[in-house]
């Protein structure tokens, strides 16, 4: 078997066994012995009726997910992490290499300066939240999630179907503000199409909820002197979470 051929069939187990976890094997469907190229019955999402009161139900509701083709290369679902009723709740793009490895959102280089920058406000990772527009890694060549630099932006289509989750995410942790960073987050959460260099350092609504653009980190990475704007941007933020204390 090749390299590509074990990947793909580990993958397609590991799928099979994130749904015999939520459904019990009697209700999983038929396909899921690996190696087969038997067609896979639609991956249900919900783990019953009604909306989830939870995260941990929203959770449970997505394992599993191939709501779109992301869901089919990655490793790992990155939900989220942080306080379920934090104040402030960051928001990015998509998992890349590191996070889809590990599961969690921003744990590689560019996650490393995100925890300086929630701690420059004198918070920690623990007290807000972290999530993406997009749960899964988006990556150039799906066929290897081992290669690195094979990270991509999340294509239209995956934004939008994904979005439903991140909204659901949004309304049960209930935030007092929102920082999206980079481009794709500002875009897909206010539906403005002008770059973030025009429209960071300022507050925007988003459904009752006010909305601050800046920077991605690993945009900080390549361009440090970009540093000084995400500082003036955390300082307001700093400034309007005490006046809403
Ligand atoms: S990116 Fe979102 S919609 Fe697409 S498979 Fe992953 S969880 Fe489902």
């Amino acid at each position: 078997m090749k390299r590509s051929e074990f990947g793909k069939a580990v993958r397609q187990a590991k799928l099979c066994v994130e749904e015999e976890t939520l459904w019990g094997e009697t209700d999983v469907h038929a396909a899921c012995s690996v190696g087969t190229s038997a067609k896979k019955q639609p991956v249900r999402t919900s783990s019953g009726g009604g909306e989830p009161a939870t995260l941990d139900e929203l959770k449970a509701k997505m394992r599993g997910c191939v709501k779109c083709r992301l869901g089919k290369s990655r490793l790992n679902l990155v939900f989220g992490t942080g306080d379920p009723k934090a104040g402030l709740m960051f928001v990015g793009e998509g998992p890349g290499f590191d996070e889809d490895h590990r599961g969690e959102p921003f744990v590689g280089r560019a996650g490393q300066l995100l925890t300086k920058i929630i701690e420059s406000i004198g918070l920690t990772r623990e007290k807000v939240y972290i999530a993406n527009i997009v749960k899964c890694h988006p990556m150039i060549d799906p066929s290897d999630p081992e290669k690195r630099g094979n990270d991509r932006p999340p294509a239209p289509d995956e934004a939008e179907a994904c979005l439903p989750f991140l909204e659901k995410q949004i309304e049960l942790i209930n935030p007092k503000i929102i920082c999206t960073l980079g481009n794709s987050a500002a875009k897909w959460l206010l539906g403005m199409e002008l770059g973030i260099t025009k429209i960071r350092g300022k507050f925007y609504e988003y459904k009752n909820t006010m909305l601050m653009p800046t920077y991605h980190p690993a945009a900080l990475l390549r361009n440090p002197s970009l540093k000084k704007d995400v500082w003036e941007d955390m300082k307001k933020i700093r400034s309007e979470l005490k006046d809403r204390a």
